[in-house]
């Protein structure tokens, strides 16, 4: 345990978030997971042997892995963390009636606290609320400007046949740049396409953090100077706010003049500045299932509500059981908490740094929810084509049952960067499977050189990342 503690403790050169922040006045080196464990799942662990029949099983892809062949799981932090014991209590006490329920009261009674806009309405995943955004508010030849678009913001947009435009900065493409905020928006570039765009620009959005940069957060000033720059040209902005508190911590630590604001407050001018949002209560709602769809807007917020109907159900449960709808409102708090928030970045740039340390590259500086293995440079030999990422993720899966995901140019054929993302769900892990993941890879980097890539042997049409059969080359 010593050896642990003693390896937990900040780096000799810490980077604002390690520093005693807390509201609190935390001053120990070593920064705790700020909870005990009352209730535990067992984890598989399989042999070698096991671990190579199961890849070859899954067509060398690991999202055809059974979660009981995977020991570590940091496939997603997407609906993977843990309920706290409030979160249970709650769903307890649900309220399943169908139009009015209790739950949605105590729902709506958080939202006004945390975000503050006026309509809301709970959805059941985020791409629910993004499906509803397009629909209402998107017509085809229209434009639609974010930071960069999450996978599916982009392909609701592009269904509703409009252009979806990312303008991130130009840091954002460089895994050493350590710059603070490297997920900003360009402002030039979004001046730019203003101009360019004019009328056709039916929305501007944020992604914070921005998951596709690599959870990279966005800056408020850069929230502030794009909230202007709507304003006076006329245009909703709204805010994709998966991880809205894992940003806000972020500003909290990283930008001075928020320093002695508390994270709560951070977050609400965050959402002060945007007339609406998305958000996928899978991540910074720390609940297993659900989303938000909000508005200021009164007329919009009635077409939000009747094409909500038409996909969701009635406004006041969409498309979630009451107890979700309770465990959302807790969990939408104690992601706020500064105490878990700053255990959580620890745990975060500990793993980046125990990656660097044992020869791994990663981006930098670490993100919010992941980690991204830079595969392209700890494999050289093997070309874009042949998957160096993919190579990289099963290697970490047959080494020690870890499994990342890779994205790279199996998932995105034109993707620049060959990374891994190796993404750590809340509240769910210890430090020790940080470390043993950091010696699973530490075992992979010492025979990198051997690690031969792969071809596709067989593809489906599109997505070819989630169901693809491949095979190691020569
Ligand atoms: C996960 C995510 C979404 C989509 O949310 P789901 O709940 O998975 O539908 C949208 N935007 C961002 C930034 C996300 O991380």
């Amino acid at each position: 345990m010593s050896a642990r503690c003693a390896s937990l403790a900040a780096a000799s050169d810490p980077r604002p978030e390690e520093s005693p922040v807390s509201d609190k006045g935390w001053n120990y080196r070593t920064v705790i997971e700020p909870f005990r464990i009352k209730m535990v799942e067992a984890i598989p662990i399989l042999s070698a042997s096991e671990r190579r029949a199961a890849l070859d099983r899954a067509g060398h892809n690991l999202f055809r892995l059974d979660a009981r062949e995977v020991t570590i799981d940091l496939l997603t932090d997407s609906g993977t963390g843990a309920l706290s014991a409030e979160q249970w209590a709650a769903m307890m006490v649900g309220d399943e009636t169908y139009a009015g329920s209790r739950s949605f009261h105590r729902l709506e009674a958080v939202v006004r606290r945390v975000i503050g806009h006026p309509h809301f309405f709970p959805v059941h995943q985020g791409r629910a609320a993004e499906r509803i955004l397009a629909r209402t508010m998107l017509s085809p030849g229209q434009v639609v400007l974010n930071n960069t678009h999450f996978d599916t913001t982009r392909a609701n947009v592009e269904q509703a046949g409009a252009l979806a435009e990312d303008l991130p900065v130009a840091a954002a493409a460089v895994p050493e740049d350590e710059s603070a905020f490297k997920g900003d928006m360009d402002l030039a570039a979004l001046d730019e396409a203003l101009a360019r765009h004019g009328e056709r620009v039916a929305l501007v959005m944020l992604t914070l953090t921005n998951n596709a940069a690599g959870g990279q957060p966005v800056s408020m000033a850069n929230v502030e100077a794009v909230s202007a720059r709507c304003r006076a040209a006329g245009v909703p902005f709204f805010l994709d706010a998966a991880r809205f508190a894992e940003n806000a911590w972020f500003i909290h630590t990283r930008e001075p003049a928020y320093a002695s604001w508390s994270v709560a407050d951070i977050a609400r001018r965050l959402f002060d500045l945007a007339d609406g949002c998305t958000l996928s209560a899978k991540k910074d709602g720390i609940s297993h299932i659900g989303g938000l769809l909000t508005t200021r807007d009164p007329a919009l917020a009635e077409r939000f509500r009747n094409e909500l109907i038409l996909g969701e159900g009635f406004p006041t449960y969409g498309g979630l059981a009451g107890r979700d709808l309770e465990a959302v409102a807790v969990g939408l708090e104690e992601a706020l908490d500064p105490d878990y928030l700053r255990y959580r970045a620890r745990t975060v740039a500990y793993l980046a740094e125990g990656l660097l340390a044992v020869g791994v590259p990663v981006v930098r500086p670490p993100g919010g929810h992941a980690v991204y293995l830079d595969a392209g440079r700890l494999l050289p030999h093997i070309p874009k084509d042949a998957f160096p990422g993919q190579a990289l993720a099963t290697a970490l899966y047959v080494e020690g049952g870890v499994r990342g995901v890779e994205v790279g140019s199996f998932m995105f054929p034109a993707a620049r960067l060959q990374l891994v993302r190796l993404a750590l769900p809340r509240r769910s892990y210890t430090q020790a499977h940080v470390d043993y993941v950091i010696e699973v890879a530490a075992r992979v980097q010492a025979r990198a050189g051997d690690l031969r890539g792969y071809r596709i042997t067989e593809e489906p049409p599109f997505l070819r990342h989630f169901s693809a059969s491949l095979a190691p080359l020569g």
